[in-house]
């Protein structure tokens, strides 16, 4: 008998596979940097896809979409941003499907989802990368203003990067405005249901009324908890989430090294570590690249 199976391809992005059929991508970023370890699959593998639901508007979560999307028949739902990059890009429009939290859409006769507002991670923090055990203190209450000054001063820093680095952020660019606004998707299929957010940061009251069987988490950068910068850890932050939904399974994501010189590779274990200890039912599953992780089967190791 078939079964729901997901598969990681690095950065933020999955492929989950219902058994009624059902082919959803999670984000839509397939073709990285050259110097990034390959998942297996790039956008021109892909020849299967019913609905594309994307996280926000970077590049690294929405670029692929609009290509997935024109050579599958996929309906791509997104934020407002997110379906204005994608008919600028030539995606039909009714293929498009424009969302901001608080809508419920039928997949199929048996699969559900339900989005979720949410927030992106504090991307302009002089430490918007740290280790999962760092300890990050201060940056709270600054302005959109003060943020913008931050980040600018974070890009001006870019300069460094490597020449292929610099040519795949130029293919990638969709001139997108910010994140977008940063959404959770929560499905619900005949075998359980999935949480899926693509960016460190959650509104705690949103996600607080959720309880999905599993979780897929981002587990880089500095947290974002209502709107303020985490004072604490990414390990503490994702077991204080992974409590809060009480999910049987948590899958990390974003923490591979998907774009080297800019990206690092997140260790996990201190995530592990904290997620036992803040939630002892809840295990962590770090999935490798398109390994067909049956999604609420495989063994808990
Ligand atoms: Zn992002």
């Amino acid at each position: 008998m078939s079964t729901a199976t997901l598969d990681w391809y690095g950065c933020a992005t999955f492929r989950l596979r219902t058994p009624e059929g059902l082919t959803v991508f999670l984000d839509a970023y397939l073709d990285r940097v050259p110097d990034a370890e390959r998942s297996g699959v790039e956008v021109d593998d892909v020849t299967e896809a019913d609905w594309i639901l994307v996280g926000h508007s970077h590049f690294d979560h929405l670029w692929g979409a609009e290509r997935i999307a024109v050579r599958t028949g996929a309906t791509v739902v997104g934020s407002y941003e997110s379906v204005r990059i994608l008919a600028r890009l030539g995606v039909p429009e009714e293929q498009l499907l424009a969302v901001a939290g608080g809508e419920r859409l039928a997949l199929d006769a048996t699969t559900v989802v339900r989005v979720l507002p949410s927030l992106h991670s504090c991307v302009w923090s002089s430490q918007p990368m740290p280790p999962a055990d760092e300890v990050c203190l201060g940056e709270l209450g600054l302005t959109l203003q003060e943020r913008t000054a931050k980040m600018q001063a974070l890009w001006a820093g870019l300069g460094a990067l490597g020449d292929d680095v610099r040519a795949h952020l130029a293919a990638a660019d969709l001139s997108e405005r910010g994140d977008g606004g940063a959404l959770v998707f929560v499905l619900d299929t005949s075998e359980g249901s999935v949480l899926f957010q693509d960016s460190i940061g959650c509104w705690s009251g949103v996600l607080g009324g959720e309880s999905p069987d599993v979780a897929i988490l981002a587990v880089a950068g500095r947290g974002n908890r209502d709107g303020e910068p985490v004072q604490g850890s990414t390990a503490d932050f994702v077991a204080e989430q992974a409590a809060a939904l009480g999910a049987r399974r948590v899958v990390p994501c974003h923490h591979d090294d998907w774009l080297p010189g800019f990206s690092r590779a997140i260790d996990t274990a201190p995530i592990r570590a904290a997620v036992e200890r803040a939630s002892p039912g809840t295990a962590l599953v770090d999935l490798g690249y398109a390994d067909g992780h049956r999604l609420f089967e495989s063994p808990l190791t």
